[in-house]
C-alpha cells in the first residue's frame, strides 16, 4: 500500500517556490469553512485590502485568481485583447515569448521588442514599436524576469504606452513584495503576480489588479472573453465589491487561509523594510559569490535582488553542482532556462528565504561543492565578504 508522502526539508533558493514560513504553513492547515460563509467572505474583503496594500493601487477589482501565476498571465491577456488587436509584446527572457503565444491564441498580433537575454527591455525600442505601430492597443512587459534576473523601468513603460492610448499588462510575478511594485503610480492596467516567490506563500494563486480603465475596456467588449473560468466579468460577481455573491467556482479555501497569513506577515513587516531586506542580502550574496571568483551573469544597474544569476565557471558541471547542492546540502538552486541553459545558475532570494542564514548557508555550500570539483577557492573568503556587505 503507498503510505503518507512526508517530503524532505529543503532550503529553497531557486526561483520559486521560495520557502514557506511555518506561519503560513499552519494557516494552511486550520480547519476548511464554507466558501460562501459570512466569515469566509470577510476574509476574502481582508485578502483584497491586503493586495492593494502590496500592488500599491486603490484598484477596486484586485483578486487572487485561484491558480498559478500563469493563469494571472492569461487572465489579463484574454480579457484585454480581442481578435485584430495589435499588442507590443517585450522579450529579453522566457516570459516575453509566453506573452507572444497568449496575444496570438486571443486571435491578436503580437509586435515584438526583443532585448538581450539578462538586460532589461529597451524604453526606447518600445518607443520605436509605437511610432511605427501606433494602432497598437497594448503593451505587455515583464517589470521582474525571472528567467534571467533584470529588472527593467516600469514606471517608464507605462508611461509611453499611456502617451499611446495603449493599455499595459505588467508581469509582476516575482517582483511583488521584493521591489516596489507601484500600480498606481505606474499608471499600469493589468498587473499579475504568484504567491510563491516573494509572497513566500504556497504556489498556486495569482494575485491580479486592473485598473478602472481596465476595468472599462472589460466592460465594453464586443463579444465574450473565450474562456469561462478566467471571465472577470463572471469573477468580478464572484469577488466584487458588492456584499451579493454569486457562486462562480469553490475558492481553494485553505489556500487563501496561507494567502492571507503571508499578507498578513507582509504587512507587519511594511513594504519598504521587506525591500530593504531584499537588497541588503543580495548584497551580501554577490559580495560572497564574488570573493569566491564567480561573476554576476546582468550589469549590475539591472540586477534584481530576489533573483541572482550567476555565470558557471568555465570546466564546472553545471548539473553535478545542482546535485550535490540538492542531495548533500538540501539547498535547491535554479538552472539556466532557456538560452542561459548550462550558462547559469539563478539563486533565489525571496521572501521568507531572503535572509543572513541562507545567505551563509548557500556560499558555504557553494564553496564545499565547487572546491571538490577542484575550484581554487580560500576557504572562508565568501562568507568573510557577505558578512562585511
Ligand atoms: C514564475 C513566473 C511565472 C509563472 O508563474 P506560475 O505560478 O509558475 O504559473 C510568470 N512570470 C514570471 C516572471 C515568473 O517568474
Amino acid at each position: 500500500m503507498t503510505s503518507s508522502f512526508y517530503p524532505p526539508q529543503r532550503t529553497l533558493m531557486g526561483p520559486g517556490p521560495s520557502d514557506v514560513s511555518p506561519r503560513v504553513l499552519g494557516a494552511l492547515s486550520r480547519p476548511t469553512i464554507g466558501h460562501l460563509d459570512p466569515q469566509f467572505i470577510q476574509l476574502m474583503d481582508e485578502i483584497k485590502g491586503m493586495l492593494q496594500y502590496a500592488f500599491q493601487t486603490e484598484n477596486e477589482l484586485t483578486l487572487p485568481v485561484s491558480a498559478p501565476g500563469s493563469a494571472g498571465m492569461e487572465a489579463c491577456f484574454v480579457n484585454l485583447v480581442s481578435p485584430g488587436d495589435k499588442a507590443i509584446i517585450c522579450a529579453n527572457g522566457v516570459f516575453g515569448g509566453r506573452m507572444k503565444e497568449n496575444v496570438e491564441r486571443c486571435g491578436g498580433t503580437a509586435v515584438m521588442v526583443d532585448d538581450a537575454w539578462g538586460t532589461a527591455v529597451s524604453v526606447d525600442k518600445v518607443a520605436a514599436a509605437f511610432a511605427e505601430h501606433p494602432d497598437a492597443k497594448l503593451l505587455a512587459f515583464v517589470h521582474a524576469e525571472t528567467s534571467t534576473g533584470a529588472v527593467s523601468d516600469a514606471a517608464a513603460l507605462c508611461a509611453l504606452a499611456q502617451q499611446h492610448n495603449a493599455l499595459t499588462i505588467v508581469d509582476c510575478v516575482t517582483s511583488l513584495g521584493g521591489i516596489p511594485v507601484e500600480v498606481d503610480a505606474w499608471g499600469a492596467d493589468a498587473v499579475y503576480s504568484g504567491t510563491q516567490k516573494c509572497l513566500s506563500c504556497v504556489p498556486g494563486l495569482s494575485p491580479v489588479t486592473f485598473s478602472p480603465r481596465a476595468v472599462e475596456a472589460i466592460r465594453n467588449r464586443s463579444h465574450k472573453v473565450q474562456s469561462w473560468f478566467l471571465d472577470m466579468q463572471l469573477v468580478m460577481g464572484y469577488w466584487g465589491g458588492d456584499s451579493k455573491r454569486a457562486y462562480h467556482h469553490t475558492a481553494p479555501v485553505n489556500a487563501l487561509y496561507a494567502l492571507h497569513e503571508s499578507l498578513v506577515m507582509l504587512r507587519e513587516e511594511g513594504l519598504e523594510a521587506a525591500f530593504a531586506r531584499h537588497r541588503e542580502h543580495h548584497n551580501a550574496l554577490v559580495a560572497g559569490l564574488e570573493a569566491m571568483g564567480l561573476s554576476m551573469a546582468v550589469p549590475a544597474d539591472q540586477r534584481l535582488p530576489q533573483l541572482n544569476a550567476v555565470n558557471i565557471p568555465e570546466g564546472v558541471d553545471d548539473t553535478a553542482v545542482r546535485a550535490a547542492l540538492l542531495n548533500d546540502y538540501d539547498l535547491e538552486i535554479g538552472a539556466g532556462l532557456g538560452a542561459l541553459a548550462g550558462k547559469t545558475w539563478r539563486i533565489g532570494l525571496m521572501g521568507h528565504a531572503c535572509n543572513r542564514r541562507n545567505v551563509l548557508r548557500c556560499l558555504d555550500a557553494l564553496e564545499s561543492v565547487l572546491t571538490a570539483q577542484g575550484a581554487a577557492i580560500t576557504a572562508g573568503v565568501a562568507a568573510e565578504a557577505a558578512a562585511a556587505a
